[in-house]
């Protein structure tokens, strides 16, 4: 075994020896590392952390173009230009966008001009066909080998200075930043056609009892579908991991070695159910055999029970976070536990959840002082302009209806007795923010 800090944690805790959730999660994350870089394709970079800075190799714009479609033009040729007396220029030449002007603005001329098309050299400004006669000279005899410019631009009016938006050489994306889209559309811009992104950790999903169906099978009496390893491959796509459903174990030794047998390839582990302290312990015990696998208890609600550290792999240790089985402590403990792991692994340094504080319009009960998540559903109130949080549904933790129609947590603290309604709660928020408005 490599040296992992916590060769104290075997003991079965009781509840007075209950970790709390920073010091579970800090023990939680210390099995993790940051996985390494790999050259990914710009649109399968979105949302990953980049690892390497990345700089601009030339100039954007890489030549001073123009802003608008019109007449390139020397100031002091169009000075007095009005709409009663306009000033005409033969034109000289047209440059349209790709194109690249061979000669500089001729004296006392105006060269036509598309959006985005690289000015001649000598331009003063860039004015716009609505600020020329070009209409009524179409419109009389379709001639436009002179133009009347009918206003005065502004010195440098309509054109884009090489290099206004990025200068060679200039940081563009930063080494540990989370790539969004205007991210990815700026390496477009640079040319580029990956980048180097932080490796999603493939995350081995195993399930754990004998009375376990998977959808898809007969129903037999005793028996319930396997919603778990579902609920949380979906979670761990949406936090950017590659969810790998390995299977489901029957509560035997040999049943759970063999599957964790086919999960040594993966960069983290996660099992659900068999941790709680009635279960029979063969999910605790085939855990201990392989690694340094501790089960401890949590001050939280639903979800106290929890097994983490690191399995034994070939030439490498494993991370591996045991969810408790009921379907909403499995929310509740990836949210709190594995999202954190996965997103450390995937690079993220920013790990926290975003909240909202939100006036209570139930009351949430707190008799054993854990955390507790309260499944509830945060809407707006438009006469304040703030935010009211309502249960969402029973809070069973065996009731996965309440969690689908949750978009938060409302936590009651582990120090308070409990909140009333009207209470202002802290609310993490599981969808946000467009489910809000
Ligand atoms: P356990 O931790 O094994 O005692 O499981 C606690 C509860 O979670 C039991 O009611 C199990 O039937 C339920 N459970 C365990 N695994 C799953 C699963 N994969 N999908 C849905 N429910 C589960
Ligand atoms: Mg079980």
């Amino acid at each position: 075994m490599t040296d992992f800090p916590h060769h104290d944690d075997h003991v079965h805790a009781d509840e007075g020896d209950m970790l709390s959730i920073e010091e579970a999660l800090e023990k939680v994350l210390s099995y993790t590392s940051v996985l390494p870089a790999e050259s990914r394709p710009l649109l399968e970079s979105l949302g990953g952390v980049l690892a390497e800075d990345v700089r601009a190799g030339f100039d954007i714009p890489p030549l001073p173009n123009s802003g608008m479609d019109g007449y390139a033009v020397r100031i002091e040729d169009v000075m007095n230009a009005s709409e009663s007396s306009p000033v005409e220029l033969p034109v000289s030449g047209e440059v349209a966008a790709g194109a690249v002007p061979s000669v500089p603005l001729a004296a006392g001329t105006a060269v036509r001009i598309m959006t985005g098309a690289p000015v001649p050299v000598g331009s003063g400004a860039v004015v716009p066909f609505e600020d020329t006669d070009e209409l009524a000279r179409r419109a009389k005899d379709g001639q436009l080998t002179s133009i009347g410019i009918c206003k005065t631009p502004k010195a440098g009016a309509n054109i884009r200075l090489a290099g206004e938006d990025i200068r060679a050489d200039a940081l563009v994306l930063v080494r540990g930043m989370v790539l969004r889209p205007c991210d990815i559309g700026l390496a477009a811009s640079l040319g580029l056609t990956h980048l180097p992104v932080i490796r999603k950790p493939v995350v081995a999903i195993i399930s754990t009892g004998d009375e376990i169906l998977e959808p898809g099978e007969e129903r037999r009496p005793g028996a319930i579908y396997n919603s778990n390893a579902y609920t949380i491959a979906s979670f761990v796509t949406r936090y950017g991991g590659v969810p790998h459903i390995v299977g489901t174990a029957r509560d035997t030794a040999d049943s759970l070695n063999a599957i964790l047998d086919r999960a040594m390839d993966a960069d983290l582990v996660v099992t659900s159910a068999g941790v709680s302290r009635g279960d029979y312990d063969v999910v605790k015990d085939v855990l201990a055999s392989r690694g340094h696998i501790v089960n401890r208890s949590v001050r939280i609600k639903p979800a106290r029970p929890l097994a983490f550290g690191a399995l034994t792999g070939e030439g490498r240790d494993i991370p591996h976070i045991g969810l408790p089985g009921n379907p909403v402590a499995v929310v509740v403990a990836f949210e709190v536990f594995a999202r954190p792991a996965i997103l450390a692994m995937s690079g993220h340094t920013s790990l926290e959840k975003s909240t909202i504080q939100a006036t209570l319009d139930d009351p949430i009960r707190n008799p054993d002082h854990r955390r507790v998540f309260a499944r509830v559903q945060v809407y707006a109130d438009v006469k304040t302009g703030g935010y009211r949080a309502k249960l969402s549904g029973s809070q069973g933790s065996g009731v996965l209806t309440a969690a689908a129609a949750a978009n938060g947590f409302a936590i009651c603290p582990e120090d308070s007795d409990g909140l009333v309604s009207g209470d202002t709660a802290t609310v993490q928020m599981l969808d946000w923010p467009e489910q809000l408005l």
